[in-house]
């Protein structure tokens, strides 16, 4: 048996710990038996290493078979979830336009709305998918989905009844800038099967407003902070704030708002890291001079933002969860459907023309880009593949990999601050006198892809 190459450890005056991103799962090992174990796995066949413990090891991933291969084990982790056609997964734009006018944003906007006509054919698609899926999900997107409230109502009522007449689960999520997010809808929404709300509030007011206005210029914090006050009782609100190194140093102003008005540990905030895509020359990105983070920056300026955030309710400590294909732009059986009915395979596609891939009322016969999407394999990547993070990263952002500006950009913040990650992890579980073999994923969300330990075929040479 050998050390996986996916542990991280921490070692603590009482005790190591040992975090495996392969399985997500953590152990916590007593000093006395984690110097046994040293010896044990350096070949003293007379080591006293409790069995229990090397059991444990085994059942978290964190030791493995001499000819075990990782690697491959993760592969076919990542074709199983992309190919999958158990699962159905849309995200729907009900309004390219948008009541705001945020000088960041990546989508070049139109004011459509989604019409009868695509509403018809994406329910046709649905019927099609139902006798063969467990699950359907849908993201409500935008420019803004609010605006196009009624589509996301009659399209969600229409799900609902398919779903359950099928036996198939139904959820879904939106993400909103939480201005039209007032008691009314938020009602509406948590009946029509929302599970969670993400809403943007990029600092304190003065910083917001400047950082996501209204069209017509003036300030969107207040009302957006109005309706979060109902949102919170009904729904799961997650708030991204999105940094760069002009509002980075202002976000505990944020905090501190939050907390005073009462909403630690109703809510949950986290960074979101802004980009200056320039791939779309006619989207306000592209022109966007703000002083934005490399990956890198971003990922020490994410443990100090979390950081601050736990000290005001406002964030738990968690660690990544292991993943499979993670996202809707590489999965085979999900799509991304514009306001015209036109198709994208990525988020920051939508209201690209060059990146649209075919047509809901043709779903079935998509151009030539979507193979480029569906053909994007970190495991041919030298630097993937011998990448700690690969486990609960497969790859990150495919679409910031074709990019050759922002292909470092790819990266989730695990690769860069792992030891950090998991040492912050650790003074949660001594903090809350955690011990044996935790499942970090059941301590912060889903597994959704974790994989059956590798026994060994040998037993234990462990002496108790
Ligand atoms: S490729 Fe990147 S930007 Fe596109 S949906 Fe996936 S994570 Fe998002
Ligand atoms: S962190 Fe970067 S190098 Fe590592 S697996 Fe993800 S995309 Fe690949």
């Amino acid at each position: 048996m050998r050390e996986s190459r996916y542990n991280v450890w921490v070692r603590r005056p009482d005790a190591a710990y040992v975090f495996n991103s392969r399985s997500g799962a953590m152990l916590r090992i007593p000093a006395e038996h984690h110097k046994a174990y040293h010896a044990f796995m350096a070949g003293d066949t007379g080591a006293p290493c409790p069995p229990s413990l090397l059991a444990n090891l085994i059942a978290g991933l964190m030791i493995v078979r001499d000819d075990a291969d990782e690697l491959q084990s993760l592969a076919k982790r990542y074709h199983a979830s992309r190919n999958t056609t158990r699962n159905f997964a849309l995200t729907v734009v009900t309004s390219l336009g948008c009541n705001f006018s945020c000088p960041y944003c990546f989508e070049e906007k139109h004011p459509s709305l989604l019409d009868g006509d695509v509403e018809a054919h994406i329910l046709k698609v649905l019927d099609a998918q139902l006798p063969h899926i467990d699950s359907f999900h849908v993201t409500w997107f935008g420019g803004e989905p609010l605006v196009g409230k009624k589509s996301l109502l009659r399209l969600s009522d229409a799900f609902i009844r398919r779903c359950d007449e099928a036996g198939v689960h139904y959820d879904a999520s939106i993400v909103t800038n939480g201005y039209l997010l007032d008691e009314a809808t938020c009602r509406e929404l948590a009946t029509r099967r929302v599970t969670s709300v993400q809403v943007g509030i990029d600092g304190p007011p003065a910083v917001h407003n400047q950082m996501r206005p209204l069209s017509n210029g003036r300030g969107s914090f207040h009302t957006i902070l109005t309706n979060l006050r109902m949102a919170v009782d009904q729904l799961n609100v997650t708030v991204r704030v999105n940094i760069d190194g002009g509002n980075a140093s202002r976000v505990e102003e944020l905090f501190q708002l939050l907390a005073k008005e009462g909403f630690g540990g109703k809510l949950t905030v986290y960074p979101g890291q802004i980009v200056g895509v320039q791939q779309n020359v006619r989207a306000p990105s592209a022109s966007y001079r703000g002083g934005c983070f490399s990956k890198a920056e971003f990922a020490h300026e994410e443990r100090r933002f979390l950081d601050l955030a736990a000290q005001y309710g406002l964030a738990k400590p968690r660690l990544p969860s292991p993943t499979g294909a993670p996202c809707t732009a590489v999965r085979v059986n999900e799509l991304v459907v514009g306001s015209r009915g036109e198709l994208y395979k990525c988020w920051d596609s939508v209201g690209d023309q060059n990146e649209v891939i075919g047509d809901i009322r043709d779903h079935a016969s998509p151009n030539g880009r979507l193979a480029k999407w569906l053909s994007y394999d970190p495991f041919q990547n030298e630097e993937c593949r011998g990448c700690i993070a690969l486990p609960v990263c497969m790859g990150g952002c495919a679409h910031h990999a074709f990019d050759k500006l922002l292909h470092e950009n790819r990266c989730g913040t695990f690769r860069h601050t792992f030891q950090e990650q998991v040492s912050r992890f650790v003074d949660f579980a001594e903090q809350e006198r955690l011990s044996g073999l935790m499942s970090i994923a059941a301590l912060s969300r889903t597994v959704e892809t974790a994989e059956a330990p590798e026994l060994p075929t040998e037993p234990f040479r462990a002496t108790v």
